[in-house]
């Protein structure tokens, strides 16, 4: 019997879904595998980089766990590559027995609404990454010379996008926020931020600890209006973290406010009907809501048909992520994912997704541990009952001069181990965990020291 070869699997991907499902393959007993893990950018860890908010450091904490798993000697990182571009999907699947998509939801749901594409009206999704240092937003530049920002979406993406606004600036500067974004910050005039949700209370997709921790970091106030958060009927049926949230809410509106006092709104039953402005967004206008539940229990919001004008700025829509489709595969234009089943791409021989481009843009950074399992668990199983078959040659020792000879500027893992290297020695005198590189070219020379050695 001849050696079988190990199992090579491409992970298209680095964010936490991404490396869970490497981290799975690489734990399976018995099993000989190879993981390379490509990514479009030049650092990995995806949201955990660019998308938890910068003040919550612990959640953070978790790209040890993903260190842990690309430290591994059958782990390789490539980064600054784009499939689709740089290489091919077919050229992965001709080289990997399986490709495993973990390429999430990058961009925006739109509202629909007139006056949306107005400057100054802006997705949650551009002002995160541009906080964050996200390359792709890096150049982006916000509006804060105005009084009042409102955030649409009642969900933590919204908290998260209030809490930046509302925190004080030297508290951030003690966090890996992007340096453009902490000067834009120190210059802005706003004192209030409204959260608005189309919903009640008891429906915010908010979390309980996201909620509650919001006059601590930003030591701001919390306005909510008491009428809204008042007992009712229904509230025993309510689900733990509704009334979970419910009693934060309720201690909000007990507290009431300091004259002046820079503070976050949160505002319920107001849908987005129309932003108004000439050459730049100056007023929201809100409509009202009634709600009704459906015979299945489901609650949504009803136009009362009473409007609201707010004068506002600046307007962040975070209303939700939304995946694009990715060349030849299929795509669920409705739900913005791919369709699979447990992980399985279908119509599709040997290509699986995890995370948020297999269910959608929900759930916490943990919730993709069992996803991707779910997805590695299918991939074994089709291995063994023979309906993915493995390739006949072990192409691993060919693809990184492959890969070169497709993008020379590619970043390795020890590239990587620089960059990150770098950027926490930047922050180390400043107690910062790291200051971020945020252009591509800056990343790219950082990586390069090792990389080509004379
Ligand atoms: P989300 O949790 O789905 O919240 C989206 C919000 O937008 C909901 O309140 C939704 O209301 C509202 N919405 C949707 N369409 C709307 C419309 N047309 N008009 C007005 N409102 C609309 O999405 P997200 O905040 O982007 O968060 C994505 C995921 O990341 C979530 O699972 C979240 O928990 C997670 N996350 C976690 C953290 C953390 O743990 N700290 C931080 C950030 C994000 P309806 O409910 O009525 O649809």
């Amino acid at each position: 019997m001849p050696v079988e070869s190990p199992l090579n699997v491409a992970v298209v991907g680095s964010g936490p879904s991404g490396f869970y499902a490497a981290g799975a393959l690489l734990d399976t007993e018995d099993l000989d595998v190879r993981v390379d893990m490509f990514e479009r950018l030049a650092t990995p860890w995806g949201l955990v980089r660019a998308g938890v908010a910068p003040d919550h450091p612990k959640i953070k904490s978790v790209s040890a766990v993903y260190a842990k798993i690309a430290a591994q000697e059958s782990f390789r990182f490539f980064g600054n590559v784009e499939v689709g571009k740089d290489v091919l999907r077919e050229e992965l699947t001709e080289r990997y027995d399986a490709v495993i998509y973990a390429v999430g939801t990058p961009t925006d749901r739109k509202l629909g609404i007139p006056g949306e594409d107005l400057p100054g009206s802006v997705a949650a999704v551009d002002f995160v990454g541009w906080y964050n240092g996200h390359p792709d937003f890096a150049d982006l530049t916000f509006d804060l010379d105005t009084e009042r920002a409102v955030v649409i979406g009642a969900g933590n993406v919204a908290l998260d996008v209030a809490r930046i606004l509302c925190s004080p600036v030297d508290r951030l500067a003690r966090t890996d926020i992007a340096d453009h974004a902490l000067e834009a910050l120190r210059t802005s005039r706003i004192t209030e931020v409204l959260v608005v949700g189309r919903r009640g209370p008891a429906q915010a997709a908010f979390t309980t600890p996201e909620l509650k921790e919001l006059p601590e970091f930003t030591e701001s106030g919390v306005d909510v209006d008491p009428e809204q958060v008042a007992e009712g009927p229904g509230d025993e049926e309510l689900s733990r973290v509704a009334k979970r949230n419910l009693g934060v809410l309720r201690e909000y509106a007990a507290g009431g406010l300091d004259l002046g006092q820079r503070h976050i709104k949160l505002r319920f039953l107001r849908s987005p009907i129309e932003l108004r402005g000439d050459g730049h967004v100056q007023e929201l206008v809100l409509g009202h809501n009634e709600l009704r539940t459906d015979p299945e229990g489901w609650v949504s919001a009803r136009d009362t048909g009473v409007r609201e004008a707010v004068p506002t700025g600046l307007v962040l829509r975070a209303v939700g992520y939304r995946g694009l489709p990715l060349d030849g595969l299929p795509f669920d234009d409705r739900k913005g994912v791919i369709p699979n089943d447990r992980g399985r791409v279908e119509q599709s021989e040997r290509e699986y997704v995890v995370g948020w481009i297999k269910r959608g843009p929900t759930g916490i950074i943990g919730t993709n541990k069992k996803d991707s399992v779910e997805t590695v668990h299918r991939l074994l199983e089709d291995l063994a009952d023979g309906s993915v078959r493995r390739h006949d040659r072990d192409h691993s020792f060919e693809v990184e001069p492959w890969l070169r000879q497709r993008q020379p500027n590619l970043v390795t893992e020890s590239g990587w181990q620089l960059i990150d290297a770098a950027e926490r020695a930047a922050g180390e005198p400043h107690g910062r965990p790291r200051v971020k590189f945020c252009r591509t070219d800056e990343l790219l020379a950082v990586s390069r020291d090792q990389q080509s050695p004379g």
